[in-house]
């Protein structure tokens, strides 16, 4: 028996270090202090997602070291259930993150243990989700496996594709909610800006881009509807992405409309962004009155 809210995907330690500017290669630079912080797509989600009250699992797989520790404390302490995620005999997931003065993230990737992440991994998993959630960063025929396995035991599926890559159509044409940034939208339909509308040809049955600060726009085969965010001060936009679709998959298992999960969403990503860091950003129910 699962959670209400199964996350399939990533954990990594994220190492941010701040710099005046990149090396060269061949080149030394001196930085500051490494900050250690639990992220990764897969968690971030889960989190965002436990911090609302919701009953949340992650399916996904850590090293047997101290990044790995790290996760699972921060997991455990935001109430999401740990009993699917698998130690695995590689080092667990790590981003560099390199900010320079202007603002600009550079980040290398290492996923180690995420790509240990089995498609039979998900077999057993499903059995009492509502809802299921899957981003990348984790093998793709592992999300794959389990968006058509969700399908098929009736399970409503979210799926942001982030790091965007091409899917196979018929796992695509299973999918209830596609959730993109915009450039992810227009990598997917090979035009020069987003098109929403458009993203429901790939085959979801809805689609989600979010837009930053503009909020985002919800595709039905009703029709679009754009739900802009709150205006709020900016101190970090780490992980924005992340609070948002946790929190949308939390509503979707309350029943809620695509377009009313998307309204109550873009208020928990507008709350995340007011706070330094992914998971540390993220709101309890009780902050967002
Ligand atoms: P990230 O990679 O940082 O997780 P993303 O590129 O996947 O983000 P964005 O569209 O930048 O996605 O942000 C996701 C959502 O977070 C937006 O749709 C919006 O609801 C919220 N958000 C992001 N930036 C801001 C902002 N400056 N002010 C208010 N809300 C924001």
């Amino acid at each position: 028996m699962t959670a209400d809210v199964l996350v399939v995907g990533s954990a990594n330690a994220d190492l941010v270090v701040a710099t005046e500017r990149r090396p060269a290669g061949g080149e030394t630079v001196l930085a500051g202090d490494t900050r250690t912080l639990p992220g990764g797509k897969g968690a971030n989600t889960a989190v965002a997602a436990a911090r609302l009250g919701a009953d949340v699992a992650l399916l996904g797989a850590l090293g047997d070291d101290g990044h790995g520790r790290l996760l699972l404390d921060s997991l455990r302490s935001a109430g999401v259930r740990t009993d699917l995620v698998r130690i695995v005999d590689r080092p667990t997931g790590v981003a560099y993150i390199t900010v320079t003065p202007d603002g600009e993230n550079a980040i290398l990737v290492s996923p180690g243990a995420n790509y240990a992440l089995r498609p039979a991994d998900v077999d057993g998993a499903l059995s009492g989700a509502k809802v299921l959630v899957a981003s990348l960063e984790v093998p793709l025929v592992t999300v794959e496996h389990a968006l058509t396995a969700a399908a098929e035991a009736g399970v409503r599926t979210v799926l942001n594709l982030s790091p965007v890559a091409k899917v196979a159509t018929g796992v695509l044409a299973a999918l209830d909610v596609l959730v993109v940034n915009e450039h992810e939208a227009a990598w997917l339909l090979g035009t020069e800006s987003a098109e929403p509308a458009r993203l429901l040809e790939l085959g979801p049955r809805s689609a989600v881009v979010t837009r930053g600060a503009r909020g985002v726009v919800v595709v039905t085969r009703d029709g679009v509807t754009e739900v802009p965010s709150p205006q709020v001060e900016v101190v970090d936009t780490t992980g924005a992405g992340d609070a948002f679709t946790g929190a949308l998959a939390v509503a979707l298992a309350r029943d809620a409309s695509l377009a009313d999960a998307a309204r109550g969403a873009v208020r928990v990503a507008a709350f995340s962004v007011t706070r330094h860091g992914a998971q540390p950003s993220y709101p309890h129910s009780s902050e967002l009155q």
